[in-house]
């Protein structure tokens, strides 16, 4: 009897000692769970509108700067990580690699754009929940958007169909995702949070507003 793939709905056979088929192995190792997709810039988009939003109405806050100083902190021990391997110091091979992809986007971009970049995939997660199958998964597609940043991380390829260059990302294995992930998240995930909060406080606000409103419509004479 084969064995079906774990994946609901999914009528292919196992692979090899994989509880999944061979194309829900690939989804789990790219997304982090066999029924993630991949979160685009353009969904992304509105999320990352709502921190530069927040950061216009609020110029004068510390807070940018700090969380900006927060993405150097990440970067300073990055570059650590590749000094001690540059002086012949035993690490691991996911550890260097990880440093090694952030440090290319600490090269390549501004960081602002890291930081609302990162805060905006809190936002989305809160506004969005069901579009996450899991934290991995999470992991996963904020590490994809950071790295989206950059065009380094990505081969072109010429799209005949849609007459357009379209960009494809270099899978990185899982243990580095997880790796830029963990600082990513011990930096950005609690602000990340708040503001979730704060922009839900914003559209209960404005339900509540809408619903008196239409009550009061409702009552008129
Ligand atoms: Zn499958």
């Amino acid at each position: 009897m084969p064995r079906h793939c774990r994946t609901p709905g999914c009528q292919e056979a196992a692979h090899g000692y994989s509880p999944f088929c061979e194309n829900h192995k690939k989804t789990i190792r790219r997304h982090g769970a066999p029924t993630q997709q991949g979160v685009t810039v353009h969904e992304l988009k509105p999320y990352v509108a709502l921190v530069d939003a927040r950061k216009a109405k609020n110029p004068d806050s510390e807070a940018w700067a700090i969380l900006t100083a927060r993405w150097e902190t990440v970067l300073g021990h990055a570059q650590g990580v590749l000094q001690r391997h540059a002086e012949g110091r035993a690490g691991f091979r996911w550890e260097r690699l990880a440093a090694h992809h952030l440090v290319t986007i600490g090269r390549d971009v501004e960081p602002w754009s890291v930081v609302k970049t990162a805060i905006a995939m809190y936002l989305m997660q809160d506004q969005r929940p069901t579009r996450f199958a899991s934290d991995a998964a999470f992991d996963h597609q904020l590490v994809r958007r950071v790295r989206g940043l950059t065009d380094t991380n990505a081969g072109a390829y010429w799209d005949h169909q849609e007459q357009r260059s379209k960009r494809v990302y270099r899978d990185i294995p899982p243990r580095v995702i997880q790796a830029m992930a963990q600082p990513l998240k011990a930096a950005f995930g609690a602000p990340g949070l708040t503001l979730a909060a704060k922009e839900r406080e914003e559209i209960d606000k404005a339900n509540e507003e809408r619903r008196r409103l239409a009550n009061a419509l409702e009552g008129l004479a």
